[in-house]
């Protein structure tokens, strides 16, 4: 199917044109026409699939005709973080270059005062973080009476950053009449029940299965000693002759570690990670973006949903202890339908979130060489660990799972009520404060990271001493310590 078939108008065409789109992408083709009947839209798409211009490109030529009124958007759009506010921007921009549409954006870390200008002027297209928007509606500078679109986007990423209770709030001050359009890229409970109550009678689009990595990306993972890590990423950087990459690292801490060390070696590399500020966050990016930075390393918060056109490699300086932020990883090569590569380091003790990776994603990662290097490979059992020791860990102390029974510094990536079943079981929501898009996202984000600030142990899977004390036949990893961290 041709882009002219889906219903959008010439100046829409001739933009996708201009980007130099052939054929819509499945998102695209399913979603366009529905978007067009005004119908709502519940989405499952990863980023990288062409979902946001399944949804702007419509919304254009939805919003063609008609003026906005001050103070009062025709449309909104809510984003998990600020980049993925500014990259929906820029779709715009390129989008709707033959409209004259006006769009703004609402995000933390820019002055109320600036923005309240833009918003009295009137605008066709809103794109904010939850937070800094929700500010502004309460302090009556913003009515959001008068939207027609509201766009739900990257749902199960303001669900890991406490964001649904602002996300519920501002759904309530839209009106009822309205067309919303709600994308997520997994499709937890909690997640579907919000569906449930925002949209009416949408039209499912599902471009990929809900966990599964994006079919170009090429992946390996290799094992390694934990003091070996650094040495080993800077022969595989040689090895393949990589010209630029994104490489993921659990800690914040290790992000800087790690970027000055391969500075020091050699390589053009910056950091992102969610306790940076919002102008250094963007310099950074733009700065990748053109191609001054080769190599960025990065936390999952900083770097979920960026999309870097033809990058192709991703490291995985540590196996997220997620599963699913694995697949979010990866995704950020192979993008739109070109090839990518993921390599992940994995030490003997994180065997276990592979094979918890490998039961999430139903295949094998392929077991890669980095030369010059002593690989040490898990046995099977090493991969079946996690879910074993998860089982037992259970049935010996109920109460390891309770927010109260977790190590002070939680090892997870990010927050734990995230799709590990029922909300009713799943601890509270961390209350966020108020202004918190100012720095907003960032404190916020930054939050998220402050919980992986520690080694890659259980997902607070507390042991009791007299458990970890060696018997006599006892294997190696069964008491083995999570690897020391060293000083470069
Ligand atoms: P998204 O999933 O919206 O983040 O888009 C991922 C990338 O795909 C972006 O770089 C888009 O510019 C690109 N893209 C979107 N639609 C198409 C298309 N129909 N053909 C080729 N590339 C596209």
């Amino acid at each position: 199917m041709g882009f002219s078939e889906l219903g959008l108008s010439e100046e829409a065409l001739r933009a996708v044109a201009d980007a130099g789109y052939h054929q819509p992408t499945p998102i695209q083709e399913q979603a366009i026409p529905v978007v067009l009947q005004g119908r709502d839209v519940l989405g499952t798409a990863q980023t990288g699939t062409g979902k946001t211009a399944s949804f702007t490109l419509p919304m254009i030529d939805i919003l063609a005709a008609g003026r906005a009124k001050a103070r009062m958007p025709r449309s909104l759009i809510l984003e998990p973080t600020r980049e993925l506010a500014a990259q929906v921007q820029e779709s715009f921009k390129v989008y709707g270059k033959y409209h004259k549409l006006t769009v703004a954006l609402l995000i933390g870390g820019v002055r109320m005062e600036e923005q309240e200008r833009l918003i009295d002027r009137g605008v066709d297209v809103l794109i904010a973080t939850p937070g800094r928007l929700l500010d502004h509606a309460q302090h009556g500078g913003l009515l959001l009476g008068g939207l027609k679109v509201l766009v739900i986007d990257e749902a199960d990423r303001m669900l890991d950053m406490g964001f649904i209770p602002d996300v519920e709030k501002l759904v309530k001050l839209a009106p009822p009449l309205r067309q919303t359009l709600f994308f997520s890229a997994t499709m937890p409970k909690e997640i579907r029940r919000l569906a449930d109550r925002f949209l009416h009678n949408p039209k499912e689009v599902s471009v990929a299965p809900p966990a599964s990595p994006a079919e170009t990306v090429d992946q390996q993972v290799i094992y390694v000693d934990a003091g070996n890590k650094r040495p080993a990423l800077r022969a595989l950087l040689k090895q393949h002759e990589v010209s630029s990459a994104f490489i993921f690292c659990n800690r914040k801490r290790d992000i800087g570690v790690l970027t000055r060390s391969l500075v020091r070696h050699g390589w053009n590399a910056g950091e992102l990670h969610g306790d940076m500020s919002q102008p250094a966050r963007t310099e950074t990016l733009e700065s990748f973006r053109r191609g001054d930075t080769k190599f960025l390393v990065c936390s999952d918060v900083a770097a979920r949903g960026i999309d870097i056109q033809g990058l192709p490699f991703v490291f995985l300086f540590d196996v997220p202890t997620h599963s699913e932020d694995y697949v979010h990883r990866i995704g950020r090569t192979g993008r739109a339908g070109m090839v990518g590569r993921a390599i992940t380091l994995a030490t003997k003790p994180e065997a276990r979130y592979v094979g918890d990776i490998e039961r999430l994603i139903g295949r094998e990662i392929p077991l890669g060489t980095v030369a010059g290097l002593s690989e040490e490979e898990p046995d099977e059992s090493e991969k079946a660990g996690s879910r074993r020791r998860k089982t037992s860990d259970k049935n010996r102390n109920s109460a390891a799972t309770r927010p109260e029974a977790r190590p002070k510094e939680e090892p997870t990536s990010r927050p734990k009520e995230e799709s590990e079943g029922d909300v009713a079981q799943a601890p509270k929501p961390r209350r966020r404060r108020r202004s918190s898009d100012s720095p907003g996202n960032a404190r916020a984000e930054s939050k998220a990271e402050q919980k992986s600030d520690s080694p890659v142990v259980g997902l607070g899977d507390h042991v009791p001493a007299f458990l970890l004390t060696r018997m006599p036949g006892d294997t190696e990893q069964e008491t083995e310590k999570p690897p020391r961290r060293r000083k470069s």
